[in-house]
């Protein structure tokens, strides 16, 4: 899941208006992700490439224990959320954007390889629908564009920056399918910065148009 994990931000800000900001919330529901290319980067967790190990993605994540764990994906959403309510000293807010954090283990149970821990030792998690694009597709598509639609119909505003992000979010996800795919053993650290590069650029478009719409 890639793209799809931002559906849980357009959603949770669609819902209210008392949840945060839209920028706030796409940096949540990639919160672990963030982490996760940071700690490899800096040799604390570990992913290779492995052409074929799921249909769809090449990526063997054998070391997720932090990020991806269960616990440990809780204790993000809970630093995230004391984050938020530090700022808007609204618990409301801060429990929405805790939810958003954890939308994302969730959402990866779905699409990884058994690659997914509850304490970061197996038993390994994940339904592997990576290995079933057609499925796969549609459903990250029609979470994403869904919950963006869902966002447009609750809130006003100019329709060109929610397009723009929307097609921007759309390059990123048709790069990461049917882009040049990565050699075995390839170096993953050009990877992780593509990936917070990429991030960067959709969670700093999801705050401009945080400041273009307001709820009905
Ligand atoms: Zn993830």
């Amino acid at each position: 899941m890639f793209i799809g994990h931002w559906s849980a931000a357009f959603a949770a800000r669609a819902a209210s208006d008392r949840s945060p900001k839209l920028g706030t919330l796409f940096v949540a529901a990639q919160l672990v992700d963030w982490a996760f290319f940071i700690f490899v980067l800096l040799g604390i967790e570990h992913m290779r490439f492995v052409p074929g190990i799921t249909a769809m993605n090449p990526m063997d994540l054998y070391d997720m224990r932090f990020t991806h764990s269960l616990i440990g994906s809780c204790i993000f959403a809970g630093a995230f959320g004391a984050i938020v309510w530090v700022f808007t000293r609204d618990r409301f807010a801060a429990l929405i954007a805790a939810m958003v954090v954890l939308s994302h283990w969730l959402l990866d149970l779905l699409v990884h390889r058994p690659d997914l821990t509850i304490d970061g030792a197996p038993p390994m998690f994940g339904f592997g629908l990576w290995n079933y694009p057609w499925i796969e597709m549609p459903l990250e598509l029609g979470l994403t564009y869904g919950a963006m639609w869902w966002n447009a119909r609750r809130t006003d505003g100019p329709p060109l920056p929610l397009v723009i992000l929307g097609l921007v979010m759309l390059a990123m996800q048709a790069f990461n399918w049917f882009g040049p795919p990565p050699e075995a053993g390839a170096a993953v650290a050009p990877m992780a910065v593509l990936g917070l590069v990429g991030y960067a650029v959709a969670t700093a478009l999801a705050w401009w148009v945080g400041t273009t719409r307001r709820h009905r």
